[in-house]
Parts: C-alpha cells; sequence; structure tokens
C-alpha cells in the first residue's frame, strides 16, 4: 500500500478536487490511502473567525463563515459532484457542520474564551469538511472510497496546537480501522493534521500537520511509499521567487531533506520525515498540477552519483545572540546554564558557535525575546542581534570533498558573515548574515554551484 497527501492547494476547488481524484483513481492497484489537508485558506479562515468571535465581533465571525467557509465548500461540491442525490447529501452535511461552528462562534463571543483546545475543534472543520467532499467525488468516480476518521486512527498527547502522537496506540488503531479496508480493496481517506487524545478529545498536530500525519501513517503501516502532492515540482535549488531558474531536485536522502526542512524549504513539514525515515520509507513529493514533472524522491541514502551540493536555503527571522563572560575561560558548567536558560522559555537553538569567552546562538525571533536576555544577563553580558537570516547549504557529499567551504565564502567575500557552523553530521554549511543580504547570498551561491549550462 502507498499512502497519497494532498495539500490544500491540491483540493482548492472543484477543479483540483477532480484533478486530485484522477490521480487516486490512477494509483489505485497500489491500494493508496488518502490524507488530505483543508481546501487552501480554509484553516486560516477558521482562526479568524474563531478569534473575531472571540473578541466579541460576532458579526463578523459568522460573516468570515459564510463567506469563506461554508460558501467555498458547496460551490465545491456543486462544482465536482454531477449526482444531484450525492449532491444534496454532502449540502446537508456540509449545513450539519456549518451550524455547529455558527453555535461555537456564538458561544465563543459569549464567554470570550478561545483556549488551545476550542481552538483545535475549531481548526478541525476544515479537513473534516475536505475529506468529506473528496469521499464523495472519489466515489462517484468509481473509487470505492470511504471516509475515515483521522480521531479514530491517530492518538495524540494533549498539547493542544502541537499534539504528539502516540506511535503504539495509533500503530493498533490503523491497524484496526485502516487495515482491513485496504485488505477489501476500498480506498480510506482521511483527514491530514487532526487527532485525538486518549480521551477521544480533538487535537490537532501543527499547522502543516498534514504531511506528519501522512509520515505517520505511512510509518505504522509500512507503506511502500509515502507521497506527498503539493504545487510544486518538488524540492528546488534554491527559492525560485529569489532563483527564477533553480531546479528540481530528483533524490535527496532524508538527511539532505531534513536540514532543508528545518532551514527553510518550505515544501516539507520539519517533522514529516521522521517517521519516514525510522522505518525506511521513501518520500516522494509530486506536482498535482504538473504530475508528469517528476518530482522528488527523498530515500535513505543518495547515489553516489549525485551533486554535491543539493541545495540552497535560507531562513530570514533569526535573532543572534552573544553571550560572553570571563567566568566562562576554563570553566565547566558555563553552557548548562546557558542552555538551561534556552529550556525555561522553551525556546530551541539553531547554530551555536563559541570561542574561549563567548558563545553565540541563533535562534528564530520569540516573543519571549526580552525576559530571555534578561535571564541570559545573569551569566554575562549579552549582545543581541535581530533581523538575521540563517542560510544553509546542504549536501551529503560535502563531508567527502574538500573546497566547498573555500568555494562558499570566496564567492561571498565582501558580505559579513556573523556566525559559522559546519553541521555535525557535515552534510551541510551553514551561517548567519544580515537578512538583506539574503537574495544576493541565494543568488550567488546557486551561481556558483548550479551553473546554467548552454549559452
Ligand atoms: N490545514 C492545516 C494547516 O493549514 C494542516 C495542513 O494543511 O497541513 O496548517
Ligand atoms: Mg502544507
Amino acid at each position: 500500500m502507498i499512502v497519497m497527501k494532498f495539500g490544500g492547494t491540491s483540493i482548492e476547488d472543484a477543479r483540483a478536487m477532480r484533478n486530485m481524484c484522477g490521480i487516486v483513481k490512477g494509483r489505485v492497484k497500489r491500494k493508496p490511502v488518502v490524507v488530505l489537508s483543508a481546501c487552501a485558506g480554509v484553516t486560516d479562515a477558521l482562526i479568524r473567525c474563531a478569534r473575531a468571535a472571540a473578541e466579541g465581533n460576532e458579526a463578523e465571525a459568522q460573516r468570515i463563515l459564510r463567506r469563506e467557509i461554508v460558501e467555498r465548500h458547496y460551490d465545491i461540491v456543486q462544482g465536482v459532484l454531477t449526482d444531484l442525490g450525492r449532491q444534496d447529501r454532502l449540502i446537508r452535511e456540509l449545513s450539519a457542520f456549518s451550524e455547529e461552528l455558527r453555535h461555537l462562534l456564538y458561544g465563543l463571543s459569549i464567554t470570550g474564551d478561545l483556549s488551545p483546545r476550542v481552538l483545535d475543534f475549531v481548526m478541525s472543520y476544515g479537513e473534516r469538511m475536505s475529506t468529506l467532499i473528496a469521499a464523495s467525488a472519489l466515489q462517484e468516480m468509481d473509487v470505492r472510497a470511504v471516509l475515515t476518521d483521522a480521531r479514530a486512527c491517530i492518538m495524540t498527547d494533549s498539547t493542544f496546537g502541537k499534539a504528539e502522537p502516540d506511535l503504539r496506540e495509533t500503530t493498533a488503531r490503523c491497524q484496526q480501522t485502516i487495515r482491513p479496508r485496504i485488505a477489501a480493496g476500498e480506498v480510506p481517506v482521511i483527514q491530514g493534521f487532526i487527532g485525538a487524545n486518549e480521551q477521544g478529545i480533538t487535537t490537532t498536530l501543527g499547522r502543516g500537520g498534514s504531511d506528519f500525519s501522512a509520515a505517520v501513517i505511512g510509518a505504522v503501516l509500512h507503506a511502500e511509499d509515502i507521497e506527498i502532492w503539493t504545487d510544486v515540482d518538488g524540492i528546488l535549488t534554491a527559492d525560485p521567487k529569489i532563483v527564477p531558474d533553480a531546479r528540481r531536485v530528483e533524490e535527496l536522502s532524508f538527511h539532505e531533506a531534513s536540514e532543508l526542512a528545518y532551514f527553510g524549504a518550505k515544501v516539507l513539514h520539519p517533522s514529516t520525515l521522521i517517521p519516514a525515515m525510522e522505518k525506511n520509507i521513501p518520500v516522494h513529493i509530486y506536482n498535482s498540477r504538473r504530475p508528469e514533472a517528476g518530482g522528488t524522491l527523498i530515500k535513505p541514502r543518495v547515489s553516489p552519483t549525485s551533486s554535491t551540493v543539493k541545495s540552497i536555503s535560507y531562513k530570514r527571522g533569526v535573532t543572534v545572540l552573544n553571550i560572553s563572560s570571563a567566568r566562562m575561560l576554563g570553566n565547566y558548567g558555563f553552557m548548562k546554564k546557558i542552555f538551561d536558560v534556552f529550556h525555561e522559555h522553551r525556546t530551541s537553538v539553531d547554530l551555536v558557535t563559541t570561542s574561549e569567552v563567548s558563545v553565540s546562538l541563533s535562534i528564530e525571533s520569540t516573543p519571549a525575546l526580552e525576559d530571555l536576555v534578561r535571564d541570559l544577563e545573569r551569566h554575562g553580558a549579552v549582545q543581541k542581534q535581530t533581523g538575521r537570516a540563517i542560510v544553509c547549504v546542504v549536501g551529503e557529499r560535502i563531508r567527502a570533498e574538500k573546497g566547498i567551504a573555500a568555494r562558499v565564502f570566496d564567492r561571498l567575500r565582501d558580505i559579513p558573515i556573523e556566525m559559522i557552523s559546519q553541521g555535525a553530521s557535515e552534510i551541510n554549511l551553514t551561517f548567519v548574515i544580515d537578512e538583506k543580504h539574503v537574495p544576493r547570498v541565494v543568488r550567488d551561491l546557486h551561481d556558483e554551484f548550479f551553473p546554467r549550462t548552454g549559452s
């Protein structure tokens, strides 16, 4: 069996929905399990209407619900289904969802209390509506689709907003609910992004979490392949907004892809690869608008013939903190104290470089910054630089090939570079620059490692 996950833009309207059905139909022999996001923009709209309601603006909340959520799904139903009886049934089911949401918003406008638990429940409607329509649409195209509730499959802890799946229980549940359906020749259609805790209360896995759902389901069911269908040709050699002639990367190792997902490539949710990696299941990224484009294949190991540098990524909105203290000199325990502060503020550190008397760390911007700096100041003088960016040159064979660092820094001779780190796994070369240099740096490095061929 395989898992096929479609992102929001791959089911954003009737046309996309039909296209998705065609792609699934073409894969029926491989016994697919279909995992879906909400239709593009719907999760955001749900969050906006919940917030508006909780802020006391009920009229606005109900308007968003009607205009941006309910009507949107009705349009898709009318555009994608031809059987009128089926259309009717679906509209009735969707309007039941819409009624529930209407009441929820009313309740929120009275209590003003939008807890993470309630927000998760509100957000869950996006995936529940998209899968409801998709399952029907597939059935109309003679695919034996069965709508399967993710909350009966993915069991998580109770960290609302970023719940962690319990793999053991999730395995048992998927075996029980999904496996028999596949064996019977059916195609389960499951919501991405959502799950339920032990008490059956709805949770979500964090924004963009449908990729992760697909990987978890693929891993627990030992899928042969996990396919992530999106709206780009795969992972590219650089951000096409900066480098218009960036190319598709045909193959990446799990390690390379994880570095890229973490440092900015927006194609994959950073946690996605972990479950796949643990079970050695290849992950394919495909463009649902151009299935013939070939995509990117992510697999345990790269072929020895693949290029040294695979991609250049970046992450903006980085802050660098430099902590210096003479006490650090020849002393132990200093790093521990520093890291304890980050731990207390639940802030994760991306890069670390040290000298005898100072340590520099990079973090994503966080509202906790001021408190964090204040606590760090107990251990030394703290300098903070905001508006930085991390640039990351990724490739397994950087490890083996000499001279990559020299080429990078020679090319960027006149750009001030603030922290340099060659990842512990030696598959990336990472450094920090001022955000304003990002376009030039990414373009120059792309020219260096992916010179234009031809003329
Ligand atoms: N619908 C969710 C979101 O927008 C999950 C996903 O699309 O992956 O974050
Ligand atoms: Mg996504």
